[in-house]
């Protein structure tokens, strides 16, 4: 049997499952952009999606479509057009099981999107101040599976 297709937002209030996925996409569309703070929107429509730790509030964001996201921590999690709701890539657990295969409404596309992948690397630690900042670093995100409690006692 396949693992679970698990997810949610980064605070952990809202989690889902759900049991297969269809198409994985980036948008470029304006809303998109706004929607996700970012430079596209990455979703795949999720089947059969269920919520197994709270709900997102929803944004309206035209007549046509609405925009779920955590209340709590703002992580956006869903894209409703009134058929199959697709769910952001990056709140799946394992974001790597939904690699887009397609690229949508290149008409807002920013300049700078093809070039992202030729920039120069660093890593935070490479420096003695951002060694010293990520050391100690505590983290508060969700872990990527499912708890039975969310935060720890
Ligand atoms: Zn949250």
């Amino acid at each position: 049997m396949a693992e679970p297709i698990t997810g949610g937002c980064q605070c952990g209030a809202v989690r889902y499952r759900c049991d297969g996925f269809g198409r994985a996409s980036i948008c470029h569309c304006r809303m998109c952009q706004k929607a996700f703070g970012s430079f596209f929107g990455p979703l795949v429509t999720a089947k059969g999606l269920v919520w197994t730790r709270g709900e997102p509030k929803i944004f309206a964001s035209s007549n046509k479509v609405g925009r779920g996201f955590c209340a709590e921590c703002g992580t956006p999690l869903t894209y409703d057009w009134g058929g199959e709701v697709e769910v952001s890539l990056g709140s799946l657990d394992d974001p790597e099981r939904a690699p887009p295969v397609v690229q949508v409404n290149p008409h807002d596309k920013l300049s700078f999107v093809d070039g992202l992948s030729a920039l120069p690397t660093v890593n935070s630690a490479d420096t003695p101040e951002g060694a010293a900042f990520m050391a100690g670093v505590e983290s508060r995100q969700h872990p990527d599976h499912d708890t039975d409690v969310w935060p720890p006692a």
